[in-house]
């Protein structure tokens, strides 16, 4: 997709902070941290939003999983813990159309949120 933001991450056209990359999958930190780890984890396929899942994307799907697992503990978060979330279109407020899971820790964050 030429006019998708995170494409272009992919693609190298817009840098970005990587913390992690391979076949399936990119990791860089987010733009406007909202706690003192922040990064996003996207698959390297164009897929808009979680609606669009198509039973073929499970594996990259799980690989996102594992992979905040693994940068989880690299940053030290996996004792006291971390939430890992995506948002679906608007009203789950997604801003940009290419899947996306934010890996957020190092503060407290309430549920259900404020
Ligand atoms: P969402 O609102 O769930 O779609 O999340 C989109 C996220 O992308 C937001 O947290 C933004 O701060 C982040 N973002 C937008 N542009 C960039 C960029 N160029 N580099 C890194 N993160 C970005
Ligand atoms: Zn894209």
């Amino acid at each position: 997709m030429s006019d998708c933001l995170f494409c272009k991450i992919i693609n190298k056209e817009i840098p970005a902070d990587v913390v992690y990359e391979d076949e399936l999958v990119l990791a860089f930190k987010d733009i406007n941290p909202v706690a003192p780890t922040h990064i996003l984890i996207i698959p390297k396929k164009h897929i808009p939003t979680l609606a669009d899942l198509q039973p073929e994307d499970a594996e990259v799907m799980g690989h996102i999983v594992l992979t905040a697992k693994e940068l989880a503990a690299k940053q030290g978060l996996d004792e006291n813990g971390y939430r890992l979330v995506s948002n679906c279109k608007d009203d789950g407020g997604q801003t940009v159309f290419h899947i996306h899971f934010h890996l957020v820790g190092g503060r407290y964050f309430a549920w259900p949120p404020g």
